[in-house]
């Protein structure tokens, strides 16, 4: 039996990717996989465990032993091992580590596999840095979410404000720049935009906009 469509959104960090996903993911039935929660909820796990961050063996170990799982509910809810993370896997400290477990080829391998597996009858919208690459190469729609990275970093200062996380504006700013620059140089599943993705520059459009033309484009391709 044909599977149904996949989504693929691809972009750096701060981009709005989740923000959007989530929201053309109900408006239009699909279901929402946020791949940097995967990587999160490892780092969240390699941090308390103390495991060694460079240490191949250690991190392919960790992976293959983490159980992943979402619930989808009022918001979405990630567990790992059974236990709600949501809140913890986007403290600042998790995102800085989280650059060092996702070069790791093990990790990356583990979390690919499970990626296509939750994905594998489709009706999903995946979000991530590698999607339209790596894990969906055959993905029906595939976006490229952009912004500027001053953009990016207000967004993301605000979200942390929000949550009553004390950042400053300028060292959220150097944090994406450096996650940047790791996204896009890593030797496996780093970050670029494939030929055949739909580039959209969200900078200085809300999120109705930006949810409004990608609602437009995926009706176009499917
Ligand atoms: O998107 P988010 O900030 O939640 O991603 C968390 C971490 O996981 C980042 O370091 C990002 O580079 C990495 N990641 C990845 N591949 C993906 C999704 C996220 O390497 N598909």
């Amino acid at each position: 039996m044909k599977r149904k469509p996949v989504i693929a959104i691809d972009g750096p960090a701060g981009s709005g990717k989740s923000t959007i996903a989530k929201l053309v993911a109900s408006s239009m039935g699909f279901h929402y996989i946020d791949t940097g929660a995967m990587y999160r909820a490892v780092t969240l796990k390699a941090l308390r465990k103390g495991t060694d961050r460079k240490s191949e063996p250690a991190l392919t170990e960790l992976a293959g032993s983490t159980s992943i799982g979402f619930e989808y509910g009022d918001g979405l809810k990630v567990f790992v091992d059974g236990e709600d993370v949501t809140e913890a896997i986007r403290l600042p400290e998790v995102s800085k580590a989280s650059s060092d477990i996702a070069d790791s080829r093990g990790v990356r391998q583990a979390l690919v596999r499970k990626q296509q597996d939750m994905g594998a009858a489709g009706g999903v919208i995946m979000d991530g840095r590698d999607i339209g690459s790596v894990v969906f190469p055959d993905a029906e729609v595939k976006l490229y979410l952009d912004a500027t990275v001053e953009e990016r970093a207000g967004r993301r200062h605000k979200e942390l404000v929000a949550k009553g996380i004390k950042t400053d504006l300028s060292g959220v700013k150097r944090d994406i720049e450096e996650r940047d620059a790791r996204d896009r140089n890593r030797p496996f599943g780093a970050l670029v935009k494939v030929k055949d993705a739909v580039t959209v520059d969200t900078t200085g459009l809300s999120i109705e906009q930006v949810a409004a033309r990608i609602t437009g484009i995926i009706k176009e391709k499917l």
